[in-house]
């Protein structure tokens, strides 16, 4: 039977439509490639044989009756677990919403579903998308499909590590400050996070308001393409959606490099950048030279304090998004009749040894639900977030850290200005080396941060940015080329990223089925 996994997005859909099978059987085919890959990379929380079977044969029926179909009708596509889809768990990778289903679809779920799309399960991420690495999420490692021994990056590193290993040809994700474009660098596929606005948030749950947005995983620049045009558009229903029209993504890839502008930054490539990742990423630029695209050195003075101002600002928004899980409305609870035994046993005990006083101070019942369903319902990362924000945000230090983050984001954004009046798009690594070890960075919070800076000038400017493929490390992993864009200019990003893989095939590599072969894994 032809291998549909194999393909990509584009050529799936093509087969579609000519008649040459049927979204059933790519549908499962696709089911069986995920329960004979995922025992071992482990990048769906759940999956939805039945759903998928009953959404597949809906498609089906509709094309038999001659009806209309959308763009990506019957092909498959798997979400992150921080997107709603109603009925269904959105758990965010987190204890506190392990049980939440949700009352609705996000917008973006809507939109897959009508343009036909075959919803296929959800997709592990750091707990409510805060990491770099996957590694934070309350449920399970995904692992890199390159190599089982390495994170698959983060936070979308399901949705990264599924496309990778070819269990799917789609997947959506988010991009705060780096989750769409550092997974897909690290696991050899594409991903784009479009401007901030671009795609509507509605039924995204909330990490970082002012830096979330949601793009496209996929095999190439065309696929990730395929998907945007059906996941952007205005929506009354986020308030920061941009009313402005959807550009025909997939018909706008072909377009000459001849005279494009292509900045590079000086200080990216040097402290900390790894040699081999260094290496790759010059050689792209010449071949984009040699495709007639002019290198111009620009500037990028503030680059260097994106970072402590994005760990100030992403914090501070978390505190407050975070705020909702309190064990009283929704989410993890903790138990109450031990909550309340434990309660009139201190009580009891304060008594006897007369100290009132301290029988005054005791936390209400309230109080410790508040306190011991938070404890006990959100892990030691997002904690870690919640802290640190609610400190940058505290009367006294507001001024000092929030503010002062938000006057160094506006410095950033002025060099991102300063730059797009010189070149048309800039060109640099994702990431500072390849895929690290699982459980290499874990105890060290700061190094798993410093991993994030060269993503997240793009989220705190708004711009579009995307990560292809662009070589391997000696080791055989993938390493990525980063495009970033002006606003709204995704067009310019997908043509750069299009003509690359038209002149390479670092994106058509994949892991090979060695995947299954190793058994003596941990966790
Ligand atoms: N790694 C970054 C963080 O931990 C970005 C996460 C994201 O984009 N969701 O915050």
């Amino acid at each position: 039977m032809e291998s549909f996994w194999e393909l990509t997005a584009r050529e799936l859909s093509d087969k579609l439509r000519r008649g040459e099978c049927s979204a059933v059987e790519v549908a499962r085919a696709c089911l069986d490639r995920i329960a004979a890959e995922d025992a071992t990379v482990r990048a769906f929380l759940s999956v939805e044989p039945d759903w998928a079977l009953s959404q597949a044969e809906e498609v089906d029926r509709r094309r038999r009756a001659g009806e209309s179909l959308g763009p990506l009708a019957g092909v498959p596509v798997a979400v992150k677990d921080n997107l709603c889809v109603q009925g269904r768990v959105t758990s965010c990778a987190s204890r506190m919403l392990a049980h939440f289903r949700s009352p609705y679809d996000a917008t973006v779920v809507d939109r897959l579903l009508k343009a036909g799309a075959i919803i296929v399960g959800k997709t592990n991420l750091d707990e409510f998308a805060m990491g770099g690495s996957t590694e934070t999420s309350a449920f399970q490692f995904t692992r890199n499909p390159w190599d089982v021994e390495r994170i698959p990056g983060g936070s979308s590193g399901g949705a990264a590590a599924c496309v990778a290993a070819r269990m799917v040809p789609l997947s959506v994700g988010s991009d705060t400050g780096g989750s769409i474009r550092q997974p897909a660098a690290l696991c050899g596929i594409s991903g784009l996070k479009p401007t901030y606005g671009r795609v509507s948030r509605f039924g995204l749950v909330a990490f970082a308001s002012s830096l979330d947005q949601i793009g496209p995983l996929a095999q190439s620049a065309e696929d990730c393409a395929l998907l945007l045009e059906v996941l952007a558009g205005h929506d009354p229903r986020d308030a920061t959606s941009l009313d402005r029209p959807v550009p025909r993504y997939a018909s706008e890839l072909e377009g000459a490099i001849k005279g494009l502008r292509i900045g590079w930054v000086p200080e990216h490539f040097t402290e900390g950048l790894d040699g081999e990742v260094g290496e790759a990423v010059r050689e792209a630029l010449r071949i984009y030279e040699d495709l007639g695209a002019e290198l111009v050195e620009v500037a990028s003075p503030h680059a260097r304090y994106a970072v402590a101002a994005y760990y100030i600002i992403a914090p501070s928004e978390a505190s407050s998004n975070l705020a909702r899980y309190d064990g009283v409305h929704y989410g993890y609870r903790t138990d109450e009749k031990a909550m309340l035994a434990d309660l009139e046993e201190e009580r009891r005990l304060l008594r006897e040894s007369g100290d009132e006083a301290a029988l005054e101070e005791i936390d209400s019942a309230l109080v410790r639900l508040y306190r011991r369903s938070r404890a006990g319902g959100f892990g030691a990362e997002v904690k870690r977030r919640i802290m640190l924000g609610t400190y940058a945000l505290s009367a006294g230090y507001y001024d000092a850290y929030y503010l002062k983050a938000l006057k160094v984001r506006r410095l950033i954004r002025q060099d991102y200005d300063r730059a797009f009046s010189q070149v048309d798009v800039i060109a640099g690594p994702v990431t500072p080396s390849p895929a690290f070890r699982l459980g290499e960075k874990t105890s060290d919070p700061l190094a798993m941060y410093l991993f994030d800076l060269y993503t997240v000038g793009a989220n705190l400017a708004g711009l579009p940015a995307m990560a292809i493929p662009c070589g391997f490390s000696r080791e055989g992993l993938p390493i990525g080329l980063h495009l970033q864009a002006p606003a709204l200019e995704e067009v310019r990003l997908l043509r750069a990223a299009h003509a690359l893989q038209r002149n390479t095939d670092w994106h058509r590599r994949r892991p090979g089925s060695h995947i299954a072969a190793r058994s003596e894994l941990r966790g």
